[in-house]
């Protein structure tokens, strides 16, 4: 896994680079090589039917639980920050223009996660999430209650930082493929260069990790908690 960790290193390097530039962001500098990046903030907003969510906590925990295994390979946790709440006008997301009226519902420095009952007409596979923004700092992501598999918001998040599918067997991005187990490498650097950006633009607010919620990576990958 030496490669993967001089890679890792390169990004690191790069992004650092865009972050000295831009510096928008308050108490956070450029991680080091190898370096766990601070936690990066949730708001989930569950929309109502019927006064009740569309889905319950249990059911968002164990999204959100695969997603911090899958992305502890990249160094990153998630911090679930913030919880809303959206009216049933919003609970069946319905094309294009259904996805864009979340836009104006998220809130700026999160990864705003928007969990609906249903989404209808577009291409997708299976209907179970999006990843949408019109630029990578306006993107935010829809779970939809239909959702089985407990790794679609893992997917999601894929999207979010970059990522398109993948056909490797095992790959979070593979569309309706098995259980996954992780990231490859290049996918790990494009998630990594995506969060270094987002950071250090200000687009994400850093949160403490808090060690307890976040799984440790894949053995063969070291990070310093620095
Ligand atoms: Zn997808």
């Amino acid at each position: 896994m030496r490669r993967l960790l001089a890679l890792v290193a390169l990004t690191t390097g790069l992004a650092s680079g865009a972050v000295a530039r831009t510096s928008h962001a308050e108490g956070w500098r450029p991680p080091g090589d190898r370096q766990t990046l601070p936690a990066l903030p949730l708001r989930v907003v569950f929309t109502e039917v019927h006064d009740a969510p569309v889905r319950d906590e249990a059911w968002f925990g164990k999204q959100l639980a695969e997603a911090r295994r899958l992305f502890a390979d990249a160094g990153i946790c998630f911090d679930r920050a913030r919880t809303g709440y959206l009216g049933p006008e919003f609970a069946n997301v319905e094309g294009r223009a259904g996805v864009q009226r979340f836009d104006a519902e998220r809130d700026p420095g999160f990864i705003n996660v928007f969990v609906v009952a249903s989404i209808e007409g577009l291409p997708l596979w299976n209907h179970t999430g999006e990843a949408w923004g019109v630029t990578h700092t306006t993107r935010f992501v829809l779970l939809s209650a239909r959702a089985d598999s407990t790794a679609v918001l893992a997917h999601e998040l894929g999207h979010y930082f970059g990522l398109s599918h993948s056909e490797r067997s095992g790959d979070p991005m593979k569309p309706n493929g098995p259980p996954p187990v992780r990231f490859d490498e290049l996918e790990l650097l494009q998630i990594r260069h995506t969060a270094f950006g987002q950071l250090g633009q200000g687009a994400l607010t850093p949160r403490p990790r808090v060690e307890s919620e976040c799984p440790a990576p894949s053995p063969e990958i070291v990070f310093d908690h620095r």
